[in-house]
């Protein structure tokens, strides 16, 4: 059996024409119904659903074979695993937003300090660090564009898509930090003990991406 891991919304749906593409149907709507291991065309392959931040340590574990996940969820928690192919959906890109009256400019001058909230610390830390700009960052689970708007940070980094959120709640974006798409990644121990069908797999979903 190979087992795919997928987290519903996005993720899912942006998967499921691959999976087509490849000649496997998923047997269930996950959103209609409330199970978490899903059959599929193929009788060896199944796909369970996990929380998005859950699918690198479903596969270095080897909860599953193989998973889908962003990578911004890949560089904060993504250790152990082969990532052998940018499947180019649920694509965004990881910004710093501020409020409009914040003078981002002057804060991230050389030696200077910044509060950040980010469910993102890695990825901030390491930004931050390469500008040689002090940070405090401050972890948050959720409705980052919240924290600048109530004074509990300078700065957010955050996903952006199509920046509505942001305006909607008066932030700015006002840094570019990264592209980010979403990858599929395997587990390395099943890819030793099961390359043919892995790899077969594999090889469809790159034909399968655009
Ligand atoms: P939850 O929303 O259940 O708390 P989550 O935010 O981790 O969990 P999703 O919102 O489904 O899960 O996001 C899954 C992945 O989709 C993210 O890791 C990211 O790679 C991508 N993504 C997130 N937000 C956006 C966005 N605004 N536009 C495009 N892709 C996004
Ligand atoms: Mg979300």
């Amino acid at each position: 059996m190979i087992t795919l891991a997928l987290s519903k919304g996005r993720i899912f749906d942006d998967t499921l024409p691959l999976l087509r593409a490849a000649g496997i149907e998923v047997l269930e709507d996950p959103e209609k119904s409330r199970k978490l291991i899903i059959g599929t065309s193929r009788p060896d392959v199944r796909v369970v659903l996990v929380r998005a931040t859950d699918v690198p340590t479903y596969v270095a574990h080897g909860g599953a074979d193989l998973g889908v996940a962003g990578l911004d969820v890949l560089l904060e928690n993504g250790e152990g695993l082969y990532r052998p192919l940018d499947l180019k959906i649920a694509r965004c890109r990881m910004s710093v937003a501020t409020r409009a009256d914040f003078d981002y400019r002057a804060a991230v001058t050389q030696g200077s300090r910044i509060r950040v909230a980010t469910k993102y610390t890695q990825t901030a830390r390491e930004h931050f660090a390469a500008k040689g700009v002090h940070v405090d960052l401050i972890k948050l689970y959720g409705s980052m564009e919240l924290a600048p708007l109530t004074g509990l940070a300078d700065a957010i980094v955050d996903l952006v898509s199509t920046g509505k959120t942001l305006v909607a709640n008066h932030l700015v974006e006002v840094e570019q930090i990264m592209e980010i798409s979403a990858r599929l990644v395997v587990n390395p121990a099943s890819l030793k003990l099961r390359r043919e069908p892995l790899r077969a797999l594999i090889d469809a979903f790159e034909r399968a991406v655009a």
